[in-house]
């Protein structure tokens, strides 16, 4: 048996028909870059996020660099970022030349650790990346308590978090600013490269719109350098579609992770995810930890599972980040980056393919 990672020309074959006719519309009306298509996209995914505003943007890493840019923070001052999550939570900080200082994880859900946090902030910081890692939200609630105190701003890199709510409100909107990723990978993903930042701050989202069309007010006349990173059209059609589908993805998505946590529920030496009482987890991977991890993967391989590593190593481990000296640090995010291992998850999955990956995991431990 084959069980895919990830099934995107299954995706597509099961809405074929309507996305054939938004690419076919697009190029009718040869509205490629921004324009109408964007526009609409923009508007439904602000309503789907429940947010004021939404830019779309090239993609999620630059739509991070443009939200931080658009913050005005002081510049050179320090913003933390967990050291688990995608190089591009961290790049963004230093491309817009503020400096990446690391967080530990929080052991059950792997987002950014309050402790790490209150631990790590002082008189130079001036924001926290809240990544909602995998797809479960980061504890709004007490970070923004914190950023109160500390005068700070929260930036929420939601790009595994389409959907997410944290008591019962869609993530998006809680931080002062956030940015999702519309990578063909993601819950919600489009057919190539796209990005989207949301917020219900007025000023804020007109700056990022500006920043990210060469600082323009009209066509030729631009009131500060800005660069180029635009929502284009063939991908806002697309995603307009697809986000008529995406709560039935993410159901299945939950779907599937239930049926993960009773099959697997101990088993070996596995450490299920979690879903805080005040969480609603897309699982945009479902992430277990094991200290067999090499060994796991290996074998499902050879049973024609597919699995990922998020991530292989922890951003205070990258070359790119050697200059940080926090490779050595006592941080669980330097251990788990050994023992995680993402399984299979979303619509393509049958409860067959589940339960065949599920058995497979517990003939590797008996
Ligand atoms: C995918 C991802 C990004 C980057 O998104 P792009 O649209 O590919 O730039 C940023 N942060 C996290 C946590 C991601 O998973």
């Amino acid at each position: 048996m084959e069980i895919k990672f990830l099934d995107l020309y299954k995706q597509y074959c099961d809405i074929k028909e309507e996305i054939d006719a938004a690419i076919q519309s697009v190029i009718k009306d040869t509205a490629f870059i921004r324009g109408p298509y964007a526009r609409a996209f923009e508007k439904e995914f602000a309503a789907y996020q429940n947010a004021e505003y939404c830019v779309g943007v090239g993609n999620c890493t630059d739509g991070l660099e443009i939200a931080i840019e658009a913050l005005h923070l002081k510049q050179g001052s320090e913003i933390l970022v967990p050291a688990n999550s995608f190089i591009a939570s961290a790049e963004a900080v230093t491309r817009a030349g503020h400096k990446v200082i690391f967080c530990d994880c929080d052991p059950d859900d792997y987002t950014i650790s309050i402790e790490s946090v209150k631990d790590t902030l002082n008189k130079k910081t001036s924001a926290i990346m809240a990544v909602h890692l995998y797809g479960h939200p980061c504890d709004m609630d007490a970070l923004s308590d914190i950023a109160r105190e500390h005068s700070l701003k929260i930036i929420e890199d939601s790009a595994q978090a389409h959907g997410a709510e944290y008591k019962g409100k869609r993530v998006g909107t809680i931080g002062d600013i956030s940015v999702f990723s519309f990578f063909p990978g993601k819950n919600l993903g489009a057919y190539g490269d796209a990005g989207a930042i949301v917020t219900d701050d007025k000023i804020l989202s007109e700056r990022c719109r500006m920043i990210a069309n060469h600082g323009r007010i009209s066509k030729y006349d631009h009131e500060f350098e800005g660069r180029n990173s635009r929502l284009d059209g063939l991908q806002a059609a697309i995603l307009s579609v697809k986000l008529r589908h995406l709560d039935t993805w993410l159901d299945a998505r939950r779907h599937v992770a239930s049926q993960y946590n009773m099959e697997l529920e101990g088993v070996g030496d596995l450490i299920l995810p979690i879903e805080r009482e005040w969480a609603r987890h897309v699982y945009h991977l479902y992430v277990i930890r094991t200290s067999k991890r090499n060994e796991l993967k290996e074998y499902l391989t050879e049973k024609g599972i597919q699995t990922g590593i998020h991530y292989p190593k922890a951003l205070p481990k990258l070359q790119a980040y050697a200059y940080c000296e926090q490779a050595d640090e006592d941080m669980k995010a330097n251990q788990y980056d050994m023992q995680v291992l993402s399984l299979p998850t979303g619509d393509h999955l049958s409860p067959e393919d589940v339960s065949y990956v599920t058995n497979c995991i517990r003939a590797f431990y008996e």
